[in-house]
């Protein structure tokens, strides 16, 4: 019994090999997903979809009056667990706290996204840009300047976002 067995798998073996069976079995994988809906995407003319939630490049916001939203209260730096924020500040003439310096180096930062939980004024936030790059050394220290001029440049996709995600914080 146990010969037949060998016998018959030498043949079906050999009947494999001579019709290239696995050839066509790998052809018909072929044909099938040759005539489905492809998925290749032609970025970066076109993207897929992106998650509210998504934790890209960094950014300040304002007010809608102009005014930057941070009080300058540390949350931020004292929370982050890659010490990538850097902050100093001081009182300004109306009384009022406000950064002289925020640095994030984005060679540090680990995207976690605690800043902007910390922040009580939704100030610093994480934005959906994942497509950026450094051209020259220091480029990687994203300045206060920098950061208001990302939340200026993106408020609108930045307030969207956190509109569609409010009920779920
Ligand atoms: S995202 Fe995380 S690691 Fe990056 S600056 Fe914010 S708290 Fe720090
Ligand atoms: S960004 Fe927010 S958490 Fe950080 S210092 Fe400013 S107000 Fe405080």
């Amino acid at each position: 019994m146990k010969r037949e067995l060998y016998m018959l798998k030498r043949v079906s073996h050999y009947i494999k090999t001579f019709s290239l069976w696995d050839l066509l079995r790998g052809l018909n994988v072929t044909n099938r997903y040759f005539w489905k809906k492809k998925f290749t995407i032609q970025y970066p003319d076109e993207k897929t979809p992106v998650s509210p939630r998504f934790r890209g490049l960094h950014a300040l916001r304002r007010y809608p009056n102009g005014e930057e939203r941070c009080i300058a209260c540390k949350l931020c730096e004292a929370v982050c667990p890659a010490l990538a924020i850097t902050i100093d500040s001081e009182p300004r003439e109306d009384g009022t706290r406000r950064t002289t310096r925020y640095d994030i180096d984005l060679f540090k930062c680990i995207y976690c996204g605690l800043c902007e939980e910390a922040c009580p004024v939704d100030s610093i936030v994480l934005t959906n840009r994942s497509d950026y790059h450094f051209e020259t050394r220091g480029d990687n220290i994203m300045t206060k300047q920098a950061l208001l001029a990302l939340g200026d440049q993106y408020e609108a996709e930045i307030a969207k976002d956190r509109a569609e995600d409010e009920v779920y914080r």
